[in-house]
């Protein structure tokens, strides 16, 4: 069986930076080359920036970053395309996403420049308290400059994502989507019933994601798959049933955190994921609804925007 890829939420992008690797080939999750045996893949690229930095800091740092995703060989020889809307071709192809969007340091004008590098989901929380609001580990809801920014980034076309979010802050980012008439997703987080830490997502924000159309992306990050043991990659499953018992047969997607997370096995990289797509199929899941979760949910959804 012939399988595409369309992930949305990876690290790599800081990896390449950080520890000089480019995207062809590298000693990392995500390469060109792990992922060839995709028909067609599109991944989400993460601009997560280092969180020792300081908010001003971090924005520099994802500059430096874009640049350096933009001058990769591979994207300047045209072996991968980087776009800002799903586009028709068979050459790999990334989007952009950014995690934690406190390095917009107060400056509301900033997230034009993110939509003008191409940035459309905005993962706007990561850890902590900070200037947009509060992230799963704390109690707190948006900041007043954080609501603004998201009204913005929304009303320009990007779409909020509640992966990271506190449950405070992403109801109010799910009030925002709505109120705006544009779906929010989340895109790297399990479930909190399945597996109960504050990264993953309660029934009711779950619920809401389905009904507005958004996506869920399916997290491989060990502890967030099976709390308080050791997680096999078979643990994904019970999150899969659940989520498809609330209905997201059309919601459901992969958002696999790799280069940023602790997958269940070592070694695991983006080719491992034919691994788990013959495991779903072994595992009873139909053909279709693996071909939904591995490519169609996403790319439905993302040739709508
Ligand atoms: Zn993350």
């Amino acid at each position: 069986m012939k399988h595409s890829l369309f992930d949305l939420h990876c690290d790599t992008a800081y990896k390449m930076l950080t520890e000089r690797q480019s995207l062809t080939q590298n000693k990392l999750a995500v390469s060109l080359k792990n992922a060839k045996k995709f028909d067609r893949y599109v991944q989400v690229m993460a601009l997560w920036t280092d969180d020792s930095l300081d908010d001003e800091q971090g924005w520099q740092q994802m500059l430096a970053m874009h640049k350096n995703l933009l001058s990769d060989p591979a994207v300047q020889n045209k072996k991968v395309m980087i776009s800002s809307t799903l586009i028709d071709t068979t050459s790999p192809l990334l989007l952009l996403s950014i995690e934690d969007l406190r390095i917009l340091a107060g400056r509301l004008e900033r997230v034009d420049e993110l939509f003008r590098l191409g940035i459309r989901i905005i993962t706007p929380l990561w850890r902590g308290d900070t200037c947009i609001g509060g992230s799963h580990d704390t109690p707190n809801g948006l900041t007043e400059f954080g609501k603004r920014a998201l009204h913005r980034a929304i009303s320009l076309g990007m779409i909020a994502d509640i992966s990271h979010a506190s449950i405070r802050a992403a109801d109010e980012i799910l009030s925002l989507g709505k109120a705006l008439n544009r779906p929010v997703i989340a895109s790297h987080s399990n479930a909190y019933e399945i597996c109960p830490v504050s990264r993953n997502l309660i029934r009711r924000q779950a619920v809401e994601i389905i009904d507005m159309g958004g996506l869920i992306g399916l997290n491989l990050h060990a502890p967030f798959l099976k709390h308080e043991s050791n997680a096999a990659v078979a643990d994904l499953f019970p999150h899969i049933d659940y989520f498809l018992e609330l209905g997201a047969s059309a919601t459901l997607c992969l958002g696999c955190d790799l280069d940023g997370c602790q997958p269940p096995t070592d070694s695991f990289t983006v080719a491992s994921l034919i691994d788990l797509a013959e495991m779903m199929l072994k595992h009873n899941y139909s053909e279709s609804l693996i071909q939904r979760i591995f490519y169609e949910n996403a790319a439905h959804f993302a040739s709508a925007l």
